[in-house]
């Protein structure tokens, strides 16, 4: 996607540790424009899939599952990464490694709120290595909904996950995929 490609080179930093920073649209401010045409993007990929919700992970997945799920016209949910206070009822739950703070996350999701049968759309912000997908499909599949797809934002194709994911006959849609990223380029696919 041009817009979203134009606002990584213009905005976009690479940190050590292959990271991009892209607080300035997407991770810290939210650039509304440009999320909703990211979400008509991902709309008009997946709207003959009969989706019924929109499946993220907090934090930085949710705005842009928001403007998803409005176009879709159904709810967006989010696991969380830890247990609080507001958590009861029975859960979902599914282990994954968080690529930026480097720790093990059990993600936890209200069975309540992903019903079997459901059409679910997963939505994130980054694809690195695949684990976020990969918990959040497990939690579809413990729900006994069915997981019609994914949806990223910045794939970064150098790291492999998504050519796994699609590999696997996953609908994976990615609107910006890097091949490469250094201090002073990045390519993309
Ligand atoms: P994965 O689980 O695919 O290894 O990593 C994806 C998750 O890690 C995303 O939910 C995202 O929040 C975070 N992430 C991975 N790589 C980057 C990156 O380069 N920049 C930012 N801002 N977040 C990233």
């Amino acid at each position: 996607m041009e817009i979203l490609r134009q606002a990584i080179l213009e905005k976009g930093r690479v940190l050590p540790g292959n990271v991009l920073k892209v607080g300035a649209f997407l991770n810290n401010q939210l650039d509304v424009k440009l999320l909703s045409s990211m979400a008509d993007e991902i709309y008009n990929h997946f709207n003959n899939k009969g989706i019924t919700k929109i499946l993220t992970v907090e934090a930085s997945g949710i705005a842009l599952a928001v403007l998803v799920a409005e176009r879709f016209g159904v709810n967006a949910v989010f696991a969380k990464k830890s247990k609080t206070a507001n958590v009861d009822g029975e859960l979902l739950t599914a282990e994954c490694y968080s690529y930026t703070h480097k720790v093990m996350n059990n993600l936890i999701l209200g069975k309540e709120f992903l019903l079997p049968g459901e059409n679910v759309l997963v939505v994130d912000d980054f694809l690195a290595n695949g684990q976020a997908v990969y918990a959040l499909k497990t939690l579809v599949e413990k729900a006994g909904a069915n997981f019609s797809g994914v949806a990223i934002a910045i794939e970064k194709g150098f790291q492999g996950a998504g050519d796994k994911i699609r590999g696997e006959g996953i609908d994976l849609y990615s609107l910006a995929i890097i091949d490469s990223m250094s201090d002073s380029q990045i390519v993309f696919r």
